[in-house]
């Protein structure tokens, strides 16, 4: 039973550890709440693409030509990656949320390293598409504190949508600022995210309406997520070019010679 526990009816000396317990119990409560419509909304959203399978299933059992029986074959297939994907999604999100509770290592790590490499994962996808990738460093240093695993997640799902909603022959670029904060940025010129949108595609399986590309809608609760983990800041702006879309995070900065790696680290 998790409902306050009455402070009017406890002597004056213990009122203040009650009001305490009372608001960490009430804070609890929230938690589960919310991990029970997530783990709803997780269930309900997995029933797409299983249903999508199943029929697709049939369909192929019934066909008696094998060519089409391949082609259907091959549909399933994508079909089955796809499903997996958003499983290995809902596990990140999981598990980014299990770092609160200490299960990740934090280490000071170079931002422009990190963010060279994630755009490396990408050229063959966005080479696939005619897609222009670019990477533009600060060149400079930029270490933070990070959990570099997770730290990856959150910018290959920001590079993985710009490539994925931008059409054809556009451009990406990633790109690192030092400044007071550590920045990474990941703009494309595609489609863009209406202003009235922008808050509305951090949230959990949320898709702007008429978003054909496939996806699950976890990408950006996820990025918001491990950016949150890190104290750092995810900022969501038109592209430069008043076209496309900036997501920009920023972190702070580990600074050398300062006060070094914190003795209590974020998450360590
Ligand atoms: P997913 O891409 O799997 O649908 P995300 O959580 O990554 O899920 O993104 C949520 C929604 O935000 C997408 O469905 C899309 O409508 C919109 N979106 C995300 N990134 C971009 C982008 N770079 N350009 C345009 N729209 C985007």
């Amino acid at each position: 039973d998790l409902s306050p526990i009455p402070v009017n009816r406890v002597p004056d000396e213990v009122r203040p550890l009650v009001v305490a317990f009372n608001e960490m119990m009430g804070r609890l409560e929230e938690n589960l709440q919310a991990q029970q419509r997530f783990i709803a909304q997780a269930a309900h959203q997995m029933r797409t693409p299983l249903t999508g399978l199943k029929t697709q299933t049939e369909l192929a059992l019934s066909e008696t030509d094998p060519v089409q029986m391949r082609n259907a074959l091959q549909l399933i297939a994508e079909s089955t990656d796809r499903a997996s994907h958003m499983i290995n999604q809902l596990l990140i999100l999981a598990r980014a949320e299990a770092s609160h509770e200490k299960v990740h290592r934090v280490v000071p790590l170079d931002l422009d390293d990190l963010a060279r490499s994630v755009t490396g994962d990408w050229v063959v996808r966005a080479l696939a598409k005619r897609i222009d990738l670019g990477f533009e460093a600060s060149g400079r240093p930029l270490l933070i504190n990070g959990v570099p695993l997770l730290l990856r997640e959150l910018l290959s799902n920001l590079v993985d949508n710009a490539i994925k909603y931008t059409p054809v022959g556009g451009h990406v670029t990633v790109r690192t600022r030092a400044g007071a904060l550590a920045v990474v940025e990941v703009e494309d010129d595609g489609i863009g995210i209406p202003p009235e949108e922008r808050a509305n595609v951090f949230e959990r399986f949320y898709r702007v309406l008429g978003t054909d590309a496939d996806g699950s809608g976890l990408g950006l609760p996820i990025a918001a997520e491990i950016a949150e983990l890190h104290q750092a800041r995810i900022d969501l702006l038109a592209g430069s070019q008043g076209r496309g879309s900036l997501f920009r995070v920023s972190f702070p900065r580990y600074l050398e010679g300062g006060d070094g790696p914190r003795s209590q680290p974020p998450l360590a």
